[in-house]
This record gives structure tokens, C-alpha cells and sequence, in this order.
């Protein structure tokens, strides 16, 4: 249909069809596809595409079209930013028609042609002064876009260009959103948003966790919920809830809260405000962040123990070595020789008692550095165990029984690391054991590994103490009254030795009954282990 024979009310009912599209569907591939029929129907052509901009490239990608044959298509899924007469009409920002393609070569493509179209029209589709997408209509007719059908195109051209900026809009709110939602969710801490009137917005699912409620109980509730929800779960509820307040009534002081729970599990968590504030510095809400410091407490306990208890375990061997070796220099008695060597004796074991004690704290600093060194050699460990068992066997207040296979595969270890945790063991199966029994060393194989286990008939460890007696300075006993020394690094230095050696460290336990340490060492020929080289 030209021009002079469409009449107004058609040029009227096209554009409220495509306004109302544009204001009712979100779906832009929609949208577009019914436009674009719209826009033929009413220009009276059958053939025609829309194209949207790439924002990265400024490429043109074919985003709908009609009555284009499958090779077209093909060839004109995208177009290069510059090129054709799409790219003249994006870079002039206004429509450009060509009546007689032929004698347009330089800017007509060959597959243009070879469609047999005659002439066309290149609509800009813009919105907020920019270029968004290209409408594009060709005739097999040597047609001559007339004013009236520009005019009536680049109104039409409006509408979708409102509808291309909108859908871009959303596609960046989502990915905004998205990229928000991921970082809240992944957040270790959690975090709860309150509106201008004191009310829960946004909780993260760490938040909700902390809470023990799930997010949606929160949303719309304020401060007295989570205080309610804290009321018989916190230590000194009166006090800490008070100090809560405060806290959210001065956002700006920057004042942590810290709260101890009791249930459902032992936690320290800290509480801080903060002010919520838009770019203009308008008030939007409050934010509150809970972390989980239990850990760096129990770190921190662990700390000041382990001062206490360093200080007192080289107190008590350098005291001993003082008093023997003076009372060996006293000018005004004469030792005899069995007195003599029993004071030498005993200021001997001190002393091993201390260089252990130091090489322990040594060792501790190395693995901390990242620079324990293991010098792994092809060893038996059969005469190891038997060798370091028969000299605790000397001196040990109670039997060591080994049940050894007559030969063992070899293993690729540091002996004298090996050693060190066998000692450890067997010392603390001995100094763990008050009232007696068995230690028993056993050694098992499998197709890759061997394992060695130190069983005692000693005081045990509770189920839930079992991991965390491998952790540093970790004592189940850190009482005054704890009548064995130690500080607490024998079994992390252990794990330490035996991870560097690609084995496994661990632990079963009956309290009152005794307990049997495991740990493995892969076999020198083990598949993994030739792997890993
Ligand atoms: P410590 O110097 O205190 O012995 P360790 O790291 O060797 O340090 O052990 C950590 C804690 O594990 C000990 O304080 C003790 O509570 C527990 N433990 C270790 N071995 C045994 C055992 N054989 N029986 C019972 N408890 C043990």
C-alpha cells in the first residue's frame, strides 16, 4: 500500500498496536516479531528485519524478520558494525532509502540482490539519543519511501526503541540483581537490611542461619524479633540486648556487639551497624552484620593457655635441674656415687624434657611458616617401631606389646619424623593412661598403604573432642588441677609430619575405656604415590 492511498486511521491503528504491545508484554523477541508484522502490514510490504545492537561489538544481530529466504538469513545473521547501508543509517541516527539498489553499489550487499530487491528503507530505532537496533524494510518494487512513510516509520521506530531500552534495562536490573543475590549468598557473614522504618528488608541466607529462622519469618518484622528470638538463647540477655539497641540507635559509632549463645550451640557472634545512605547521602536504613568469631575466641583462649602453660612447663624441669645441681655444689656434704648419678640422672631427663619442649614450640613455628621439611628415604618400619617401643619399654610404668607382621613393605618416609610421632603417641598412651594397662602398637597393610595404631586402656576422649585434639595448643584438660604436662602441640605437630607425608592422622576413643590413635603411610610402590611424583 502506498502512501497516498493508506489512510490515516491505518497509520494510527498500527502505532497504537505496537504502543500497546511495547506497554504490555515484557518479552522483547514478542514485541519485536509482532512490530515488525505491524509495520509491513501497514507500509504494504512483506519483507523486513530487525536487527539489535550488540552493546560490546556494535555488531548487528538479527533479531526478527519476515518473508526472508532460509540463505538470506543465514548470511545475514550478523552484520559488522560499519558496514552496508545499515551502517550509514545507524551513523546519520535517521532513515536512509535507496529506490534502485543497483545503482547503489558500493553500499548494497550481493545477497540484497540476489533476493531481487529493488529498493529499501533503513530505519534507526533509537531511544535516549542512541542507536539500539536497525529496522529494516526492502521492496521488490522500485519503491520510493515517500515523507509520509518515513514520518509514520520513525514514529514507529520510537516505539521500539522504547521497547529495546526497557528490556535492556531489566536484562542490567537482573544481572545486577543477580551479581547481588550471589555476593550476599556467598557472604561468610551474615546480613540483615532494615528499611527507613525499622523494619527487616533483605536477610542473607548466612543471617538466617545464624537466626536459626528462615528468611521469610524475618522480612517485615524489626529489631524486636531478632531480640526475642536472642531473649533465652543469650548469656546476660538484659545486658546485651541493651547494648544491641544502643548499637542500632548510633549506626555511626561503629560500636560491636559481641553475644554469647548458649544454644542450640555454644557461639560467639558479633553484632555491628551501619548506616544505609543513597549517593545524595539521604538515609535509606540500617544495615546489621553478624559474624561468627567463636573460633578466633577459642583461638585467643587458646593463646593466653598456652602462655600460662609454657611458662609452667619450663618452670618445672629448669627448677628441678636448678635444685639438683645445687644441692650437687654444696660445698658442706659429701654426695655418695649412687646419690650422685641419681641427681645427674634426673637433671639429664630434665634437660630432655626442656630441648623437647623447645623443639616441640620449634617445630610448631616451622609448620606455621610452611616450613617443616620431611627428608623421605626408602624405609622399614619394623625396626623403627621396635626400636623406639623397646626404649619406652625401659623406662614406661607399664607393658608395650607389638603385634608386627614378620616383614613389612617399604614405605618412602623421614625415619627420624617417623619416630617423632610414634613417640608422641606412645608418650601421651603413657601419660594418658593414670591407672594402668596396655599399650599395644599394631601395624596393618593394605594394596597402598600401612597403617600403624597405638591402643591404650586409658582415660579415653569424649566423641566430640576427637578432631580437635589434632588443632594446636588443644588440651581436653586445660584445668588447674591437669596432673600430666604437655602443651598441647604433640598431636597437631603429628598431623602436620603425616600429612607432608600424604597420610592420615586420627582417632578412636571410649572415654574410660582407652583409645587408639591411626595413622597411615602410603607404601613407597603405592599407585597414588608414584602419581603424585
Ligand atoms: P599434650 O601436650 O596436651 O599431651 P597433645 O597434642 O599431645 O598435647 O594432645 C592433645 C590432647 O589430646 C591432650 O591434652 C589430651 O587431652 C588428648 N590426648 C592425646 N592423647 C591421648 C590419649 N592417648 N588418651 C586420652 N587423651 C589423649
Amino acid at each position: 500500500m502506498s502512501s497516498s492511498d493508506r489512510p490515516r486511521s491505518a497509520e494510527l491503528a498500527a502505532l497504537t498496536a505496537i504502543a500497546a504491545q511495547v506497554n504490555c508484554t515484557q518479552d522483547l523477541d514478542e514485541i519485536l516479531s509482532a512490530a515488525l508484522k505491524t509495520t509491513l502490514e501497514v507500509i504494504g510490504e512483506t519483507t523486513g528485519e530487525i536487527f539489535l545492537i550488540d552493546e560490546e561489538t556494535g555488531a548487528l544481530i538479527l533479531s526478527t524478520y519476515q518473508g526472508l529466504s532460509e540463505a538470506f538469513v543465514h548470511e545475514e545473521a550478523t552484520v559488522g558494525p560499519d558496514e552496508c547501508i545499515c551502517g550509514q543509517a545507524i551513523r546519520a541516527q535517521r532513515p536512509i532509502t535507496v529506490a534502485d539498489l543497483e545503482t547503489y553499489p558500493a553500499r548494497t550487499r550481493q545477497a540484497c540482490l540476489r533476493e531481487g530487491f529493488q529498493s529499501c528503507i533503513r530505519l534507526p530505532l533509537l531511544a535516549r539519543g542512541e542507536v539500539l537496533g536497525l529496522l529494516n524494510i526492502q521492496s521488490r518494487d522500485h519503491r520510493q519511501f515517500t515523507e509520509a512513510d518515513q514520518e509514520l516509520l520513525v514514529a514507529i521506530g520510537h516505539q521500539i526503541g522504547i521497547a529495546i531500552a526497557n528490556a535492556q534495562l531489566i536484562k542490567d536490573a537482573e544481572r545486577r540483581r543477580a551479581t547481588l543475590d550471589s555476593v550476599m549468598n556467598s557472604l561468610v557473614d551474615g546480613l540483615i537490611l532494615f528499611d527507613r522504618r525499622g523494619q527487616i528488608a533483605y536477610v542473607n541466607p548466612r543471617a538466617a542461619e545464624v537466626l536459626g529462622l528462615p528468611a521469610a519469618a524475618l522480612i517485615g518484622q524489626d529489631l524486636v524479633m531478632i531480640e526475642r528470638q536472642w531473649a533465652d538463647q543469650v548469656l546476660q540477655p538484659t545486658q546485651v540486648l541493651a547494648e544491641l539497641r544502643a548499637a542500632a540507635a548510633d549506626p555511626t559509632g561503629g560500636q560491636a556487639v559481641e553475644i554469647s549463645l548458649t544454644s542450640p550451640s555454644a557461639r560467639t557472634l558479633q553484632a555491628q551497624f551501619f548506616s544505609v545512605d543513597d549517593q545524595g547521602g539521604g538515609h535509606l536504613g540500617l544495615g546489621l552484620i553478624l559474624r561468627d568469631i567463636t573460633r578466633e575466641k577459642e583461638l585467643d583462649q587458646m593463646k593466653s593457655q598456652l602462655l600460662a602453660t609454657v611458662s609452667h612447663e619450663l618452670r618445672t624441669p629448669l627448677a628441678s635441674i636448678k635444685g639438683f645441681a645445687t644441692t650437687l655444689l654444696r660445698e658442706d656434704v659429701e654426695w655418695d656415687e649412687a646419690s650422685r648419678r641419681e641427681f645427674l640422672t634426673i637433671i639429664d631427663q630434665e634437660s630432655d624434657r626442656l630441648a623437647e619442649l623447645i623443639g616441640n614450640l620449634l617445630d610448631m613455628s616451622r609448620i606455621e611458616a610452611g616450613t617443616l621439611r620431611v627428608e623421605p628415604e626408602l624405609v622399614d618400619l619394623r625396626p623403627i617401631i621396635q626400636e623406639t617401643a623397646t626404649a619406652f619399654q625401659q623406662m614406661a610404668p607399664l607393658p608395650i606389646v607389638l603385634h608386627l607382621p614378620p616383614t613389612l613393605p617399604t614405605v618412602l618416609a623421614d625415619p627420624r619424623r617417623i619416630r617423632q610421632v610414634l613417640r608422641n603417641l606412645i608418650e601421651n598412651a603413657i601419660k594418658y593412661s593414670p591407672d594402668g594397662g596396655t599399650i599395644t602398637i599394631s601395624v596393618t597393610t593394605t594394596a597402598d598403604h600401612l597403617q600403624v595404631s597405638v591402643s591404650d586402656q586409658g582415660i579415653g576422649i569424649e566423641p566430640d573432642k576427637l578432631t580437635n585434639i589434632f588443632d594446636r595448643f588443644y588440651q581436653v584438660d586445660t584445668s588447674p588441677t591437669r596432673r600430666v604436662g604437655g602443651v598441647g602441640l604433640g598431636l597437631s605437630i603429628c598431623r602436620a609430619i603425616v600429612e607432608a607425608h600424604h597420610g592420615q592422622i586420627w582417632a578412636e576413643s571410649q572415654p574410660g575405656i582407652g583409645s587408639t590413635f591411626h595413622f597411615t603411610l602410603p607404601l613407597a610402590l603405592s599407585p597414588g604415590l608414584i602419581e603424585t611424583e
